[in-house]
């Protein structure tokens, strides 16, 4: 079915639109491809230049996926093109956009529009979205603004007056030459593991300073042959087949990460077999090991890590830092490190998004209002109470430590286009998820968790929120999100049938002025 091409101009009036999504990330992508399939009205707005989101950011040396590309790809869109089983960034966001284009997103969606805040409108039951593009109007919005979008700084005294280049991992700066400088990176995460290997030979000296060591896992990396790459594109069903083996294998790390911790012991093992190969001296062995049990925080993934530390240029700092002055970084035990240039390698907003302070809901309060109070609690990672006609896709719960976050986005795409396609057929006006079913949902959730890794391997990490509850993590296989999410269950849902919604106030007095308000396209065509 032929759409008519949406009119993505900037103009001066308010725009109307059945569907906005709000990023084009794999996830905005994805919804923007499969309600395109179903024959939906949508724009996307995106406030960069170019759809890919983590991949058009993050373009650090070293950047690379840590889930093998034949699984961290839509399944819609094989790509036998892959050079290698863990594709370099550049290679991801070559495939993202080459799918942008096989699909034709990019016509749909208005570029450098950055969305300021989205309102929920009582009176129009539909969403005021205002942008850097102008205001929108839309019945149904999406929230695709991912959960590693945005830069976290480190609250460090002094950070601001530091002299030299500092940049964070995600917006790497790439006119700072660093050959031959003394630099610091700030992290040992799954960033920084892979920055510290690609610059270490390069600068002159690399100072590496690490709150928490990272569990390490050996990274089976390799190029494909020419024969696979052949079987790949010529062969009916066998990069299926081993996507689906990639797949199986992962899950299997569920039973260790999310029920019983003790067969995590055997990935335990390879990473502390890692460390005695990767570094020769016993004191930076110690304090590379972790001392929590693995699989709490992210597991992260690497051949060239250790070797990269061990090198007689590069320092590992555990000391804390104190300060940053203008030419160096001060640790807690007193000593200055000169350095020429600083990375930031400190992770990303996940459970305090900007964005959550820019939707306000049905009473008037912010998402990170209620998520302050409550927690970042919503209903199938994709629905909030009180946040009528909202989908989030990479919403509360749907995070993971073990396998690729496209197979729970697509999960996250039946449901939300199974619930826009059930509004459009029930003729409903407005869904709500009910805050019973909410709840019930997280009480499940949460004791699902119990007696995971996550909650009991005895890290402090940024799954768990203020109130103790990990929020972020999906808790179990991931083919059991697949299940729940293949329909959308409106019996979940408070809803209001289109004829049934109070008619809006003819006019509204506002601020003195009188500001003329129509009713709804939708409703108007249902009262014809
Ligand atoms: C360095 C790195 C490596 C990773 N590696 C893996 C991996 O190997 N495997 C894996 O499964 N996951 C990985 N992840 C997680 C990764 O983020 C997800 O897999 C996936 O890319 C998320 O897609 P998304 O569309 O939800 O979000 P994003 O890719 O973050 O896209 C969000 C989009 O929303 C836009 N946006 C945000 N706010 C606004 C606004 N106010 N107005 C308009 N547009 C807005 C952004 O510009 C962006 O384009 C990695 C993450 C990082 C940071």
């Amino acid at each position: 079915m032929s759409l008519p091409v949406t009119d993505t101009s900037a103009g001066e009036s308010t725009r109307r639109i059945d569907t906005l999504i709000i990023g084009s990330g794999f996830a905005g992508l994805g919804a923007a491809i499969k309600l395109s399939q179903a024959g939906k009205e949508f724009l996307v707005l995106e406030r960069a230049a170019e759809v890919g989101g983590t991949w058009r950011d993050n373009t650090y040396p070293g950047a690379a996926c840590d889930v093998p590309s034949n699984l961290y790809s839509y399944s819609f869109a094989l790509n036998p093109g892959w050079t290698r089983s863990f594709s370099p960034q550049p290679e991801i966001q070559a495939y993202i956009t080459s799918v942008a284009d096989k699909y034709e997103v990019r016509r749909r969606t208005v570029f450098g529009c950055d969305v300021q805040d989205a309102h929920w409108n009582g009176d129009t039951h539909r969403w005021d979205v205002r942008t850097t593009r102008g205001d929108f109007s839309a019945k149904n919005l999406v929230s695709a603004v991912g959960a590693l979008c945005e830069p976290s700084l480190p609250d460090i005294a002094g950070i601001d007056r530091f002299g030299g280049e500092i940049f964070h991992s995600a917006r790497w700066n790439h006119d700072a030459d660093l050959t031959g400088k003394r630099v610091a990176v700030i992290g040992t995460g799954a960033s920084a593991i892979q920055i510290v290997p690609a610059i270490a030979g390069t600068v002159a000296h690399l100072d590496v300073y690490q709150r928490t060591a990272p569990w390490v896992l050996p990274r089976a990396d390799r190029e494909y042959t020419k024969a696979e790459k052949f079987a790949f594109r010529y062969i009916p069903g066998f990069q299926r087949l081993s996507r689906t083996l990639q797949y199986l294998m992962r899950e299997t790390q569920v039973v260790g990460l999310a029920k019983a911790p003790v067969f995590m012991k055997p990935l335990e093992l390879a990473a502390r077999a890692q460390i005695r190969r990767g570094i020769s001296d016993r004191a930076l062995r110690r304090k590379v090991t972790p001392n929590f049990g693995i699989g709490c925080k992210r597991m992260l993934i690497s051949n060239n890590y250790y070797p990269a530390l061990d090198r007689p240029n590069v320092d590992l700092v555990t000391d804390g830092i104190a300060e940053v002055t203008t030419d160096g970084i001060v640790t807690k035990d007193g000593t200055t490190r000169e350095v020429d240039a600083i990375v930031v390698a400190t992770g990303f907003h996940v459970t305090d998004s900007p964005m959550f302070a820019g939707i306000f809901g049905k009473d008037g309060r912010s998402l990170a209002d209620v998520f302050d109070e409550t927690g970042m609690q919503g209903y199938k990672g994709s629905t909030v109470a009180g946040f009528p006609n909202l989908f989030f896709l990479v919403g509360p719960n749907t995070g993971l430590g073990h396998t690729s976050m496209v197979y729970m986005i697509e999960s996250q795409l039946n449901y939300l286009v199974d619930a826009i396609d059930t509004i459009d057929r029930h003729r409903l006006g407005t869904v709500e998820v009910r805050q019973d079913a909410q709840d019930e949902y997280n009480r499940g959730i949460q004791d699902a968790l119990k007696n995971s890794v996550w909650n009991n391997g005895g890290c402090a990490s940024w799954y768990l929120d203020k109130h103790g509850n990990n929020t972020t993590l999906w808790p179990g296989f991931t083919f059991e999100f697949r299940r729940i999410t293949k329909h959308f269950d409106l019996d979940a849902y408070r809803s209001v049938a289109e004829s049934d919604l109070p008619a809006p106030a003819e006019a509204v007095e506002s601020a003195g002025t009188t500001t003329e308000r129509t009713a709804p396209a939708s409703r108007k065509a249902a009262l014809q």
